[in-house]
């Protein structure tokens, strides 16, 4: 890891007395067994319901972040492969998917989520192993609601006329979906599971660094025999992403990643006649009165932005606290991280993984350090970290202003910057001054408060005493540079559908 300068203490932090930590409990390792676990040591594309090995015969390693080592060999499709997958889709779209009974689509939509549920174990490992997530995060959180949103859209696939009372929904065709490393699993579920609720053929392209998942998400398609061409799986770098997106037969593209790369791919799509949705990068803040449950807040605040290592979009990484209780929140949360247990993915005591791989620790390092030379306050957990793999210590900045790069830029890491208000207003003020709008959390006793908040954030979801809460039945999406479109809900199947009349009511 990369040495960052010694501490700096303002006047206040000097004044203040010296947190006295407890001894941080030992747990016995409590490893999640891999046995039967059916990973491959190489894995080929899913293309018109066949594995195919790409036609530049290239394949690159899959690295357990957490420990340096090769899990696996994944193929690099090109732009030949692309081609197929996207050849594959259309016939199956106007053959086969588009015109099958919808009730017969729930039907298959369902088995698959029956068969993420049978093989859980399978998926939340491998989700662990690839991605350096915790495996409670995997077993507990991307699994579960992965398997939530394939039976939530196959309730959907033969009411769509009810959703949209009045209007004679009908396909998009044939969508391109790409999707990031940090929920693999769970960003291919938002994606497929609309899309083919809605009578739509796929082809997905997972991340670089975390594709296993979606591989043997092939392999329970396959399960539950879903007609061939439905759902094809192209793995690849950002090349790959970029020859979907340039193909020209595709009738959307729904993307998920940073806002770089999607300001990019709509460049790219401008007066090309393709629909398109992104879903972009965040900067949630929480805001905490002074009349919050304390406790509550800090665990919120801890989950939100430690627990899954700070790569969560919607990451509450900045934190604006009431003036009068600053000193006494920043005290409780530098002795919570502390005890936040850092280390092996794959043990299930494990609060916080491994950083998702090399390029990403390289980022955090360097945002960090911004902190540090702007003058912040750099409050660090002591734990000792794992000496293979890529690991970075729960942080914390304190004396941050809203100009400081890590106020304004997604670090996407466990990185937490806090700062100060003294009114509603000002908090509404500072929580909106950035160029995302994806999430926010509030904190407060005042019922009538949350409800004067939660109408003046620009933030697609507003969470309330709770913070990072999913649930297939709700929209998510965001506001400014994170993004639009929705996903999840009633709102998130329109960005799969046409609509032939005009009585359609947005909502
Ligand atoms: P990224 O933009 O680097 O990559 C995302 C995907 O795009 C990957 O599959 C990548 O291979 C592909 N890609 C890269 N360059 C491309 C190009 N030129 N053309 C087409 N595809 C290309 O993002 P990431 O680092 O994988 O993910 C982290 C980002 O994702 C963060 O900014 C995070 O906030 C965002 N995110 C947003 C949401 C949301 O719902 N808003 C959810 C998860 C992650």
């Amino acid at each position: 890891m990369t040495q960052l300068p010694e501490k700096q203490s303002s006047t206040r932090e000097e004044s203040r007395p010296q947190l006295v930590f407890g001894e941080r409990w030992v747990y016995e390792p409590a490893p999640q067994s891999l046995a039967d676990v059916p990973a491959r040591e190489k894995y080929d594309l899913f293309i018109n319901g066949k594995w195919a090995a790409p036609k530049g015969r290239k394949h690159f390693d899959s690295v357990n972040p957490a420990t340096e080592q090769v899990i696996a060999r994944v193929a690099q499709a090109g732009k030949a492969d692309v081609d197929a997958a996207v050849k594959a889709a259309r016939v199956a779209q106007t053959k086969v998917w588009g015109p099958m009974a919808p009730r017969d689509r729930a039907r298959y939509v369902f088995r698959i989520a029956r068969l993420i549920q049978e093989r859980s174990r399978e998926l939340a490992c491998l989700e662990s192993l690839d991605g350096g997530k915790p495996i409670r995060e995997s077993r507990d959180v991307d699994v579960p609601l992965a398997a939530g949103h394939f039976f939530y859209h196959a309730g959907w696939a033969d009411k769509l006329h009810l959703a949209f009372p009045g209007s004679k929904p009908s396909p998009v065709g044939v969508v391109g979906q790409i999707i990031p490393w940090n929920f693999p699993l769970l960003m291919a579920a938002w994606k497929l599971a609309p899309a083919l609720a809605c009578g739509n053929t796929v082809v997905l392209k997972p991340a670089e660094t975390t594709s296993l998942t979606a591989l043997h998400l092939a392999q329970i398609l396959e399960q539950a025999e879903l007609p061939p061409g439905v759902v094809n799986i192209v793995t690849g770098d950002g090349r790959t992403g970029g020859a979907l997106v340039e193909h020209p037969d595709l009738d959307k593209l729904a993307f998920t990643g940073s806002t770089a790369v999607g300001q990019s791919i709509q460049r790219s799509l401008a007066g090309s006649g393709k629909d398109l949705t992104l879903e972009l990068g965040g900067k949630a803040a929480h805001i905490v009165f002074d009349d919050a449950a304390l406790d509550q807040a800090v665990e919120g605040i801890v989950k939100g932005i430690f627990f899954n290592q700070g790569h969560v979009c919607c990451a509450g990484s900045r934190l604006l606290v009431q003036e009068s209780i600053h000193d006494a929140l920043l005290d409780k949360l530098l002795a919570r991280i502390e005890r936040i247990r850092v280390g092996d993915p794959l043990d299930k005591n494990t609060d916080m993984g491994a950083i998702n791989s090399s390029e990403q620790l390289q980022r955090i390092e360097a945002l960090v350090e911004a902190g540090v030379a702007e003058g912040c306050t750099l409050h660090q957990s002591t734990c000792t970290l794992p000496n293979k793999g890529y690991w970075f210590r729960p942080s914390v900045f304190s004396g941050v202003s809203l100009s400081h790069r890590i106020a304004r830029e997604e670090i996407f890491g466990p990185v937490l910057s806090v700062m100060t208000f003294r009114t509603p207003a000002e908090a509404v003020e500072k929580a909106n001054n950035t160029a995302y709008g994806l999430s926010a959390g509030i904190w407060t006793d005042k019922g009538s408060r949350i409800l004067w908040m939660a109408e003046r954030m620009r933030a697609g979801v507003v969470w309330n005493n709770t913070f990072n809460q999913f649930d297939p039945a709700s929209p998510f999406g965001g506001f400014k540079e994170s993004g639009f479109g929705r996903e999840g809900g009633r709102q998130g199947l329109e960005a799969y559908l046409r609509f032939h009349d005009d009585t359609l009511v947005q909502g």
